[in-house]
């Protein structure tokens, strides 16, 4: 069996590493991971990351809503790493073929290349809708190593963060607020001379059927933004179709937590604060339903 994966993400390289020689991959990026993430994984992927690739190992947590601090904890072992994603991503691609070029899909065709399956991984750019602006900056401000902060409003689902990263910190925010509305309140927390910036959308509609893996078919926890995680548990349960096996979506782990995340969504949508509501789930005050 021959697959055509478009996309070298998380998602696709995944897929393609447990394919092995039956895989190849399309990428039109010149490099991997080149994407605006934040490179957050919980801890619950330990076994899917090496060491080296963990850049900052996160012990706390603090939720800010409408800027005022309303929630700290702090573990002793770390429930999150910042990992090196473009490094965690060329250990994923040894030994895959990738074809450094934009791949363009027509039924069983890529650019022109029939294969017996052809998969689309090219994240949130597969999506029309469903998806939320996010923009992010690298500064050098000096973060705390092993804490997320995270900025919550009450007037959208969405939220600000404030995380360490490898110039100093990442700081950005997404959600369902319009451009100038994310623009003012990202300002209120930047912080640090700018090194980079990024923009690019983020799923928030929840799993879809088809060829699709990652963030192109959804992938994305949407009350977090979280979509490394996800994207691998989505590969895996392609991979697991693809070599034959009997495989039911909505009996996976993926798919009840998507649709927990969903509810929330939902209900903080029929709220009057929505962001309030979303961060007191967040802190284990409100319990959605
Ligand atoms: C600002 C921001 C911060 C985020 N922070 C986090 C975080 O901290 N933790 C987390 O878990 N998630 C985070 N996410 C979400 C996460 O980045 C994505 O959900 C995840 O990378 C999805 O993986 P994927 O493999 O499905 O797709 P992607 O990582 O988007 O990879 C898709 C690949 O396909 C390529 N591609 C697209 N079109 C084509 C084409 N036509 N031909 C060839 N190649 C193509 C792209 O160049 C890209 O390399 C963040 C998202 C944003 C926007």
């Amino acid at each position: 069996m021959k697959v055509g994966i478009v996309g070298a993400g998380p998602a696709g390289l995944f897929l393609a590493q447990k394919l092995g020689e039956e895989a190849v991959v399309y990428e039109r990026e010149r490099r991997l991971g080149v994407k605006p993430c934040s490179w957050v994984v919980l801890s619950s992927i330990e076994d899917l990351i090496t060491q080296d690739e963990i850049l900052f190992k996160i012990t706390g947590y603090r939720i800010f809503l409408d800027n005022k601090l309303i929630h700290e904890v702090h573990s002793k072992e770390p429930f999150a790493y910042i990992i090196d994603k473009p490094r965690f991503l060329e250990r994923l691609s040894e030994g895959v073929e990738i074809k450094w070029e934009r791949g363009v899909i027509k039924g069983d065709e890529i650019n022109g290349v029939k294969y017996d399956v052809v998969v689309d991984a090219r994240g949130y750019q597969a999506l029309s809708q469903d998806t939320v602006l996010a923009i992010q900056y690298d500064t050098t401000y000096h973060a705390e190593e092993n804490v997320l902060n995270s900025y919550f409003y009450s007037d959208f689902v969405g939220y600000g963060w404030v995380f360490p990263g490898p110039y100093g910190a990442r700081i950005g925010i997404g959600g369902e607020a319009p451009l100038p509305v994310l623009r003012e309140r990202l300002n209120s927390i930047l912080a640090g001379e700018k090194v980079g910036y990024g923009v690019a959308r983020i799923s928030m509609g929840g799993l879809r059927q088809g060829n699709f893996v990652g963030e192109a078919g959804g992938a994305v926890f949407p009350i977090t933004g979280e979509g490394i995680r996800p994207s691998l548990m989505h590969a895996e349960l392609m991979y697991r179709k693809l070599v034959g096996e009997d495989v039911d979506v909505r009996n996976s782990s993926l798919f009840r937590i998507m649709n927990a995340h969903l509810k929330v969504v939902e209900e903080a949508r029929k709220s009057e604060r929505p962001g309030e509501y979303v961060s007191r789930v967040f802190m284990g005050t409100l319990r959605p339903g």
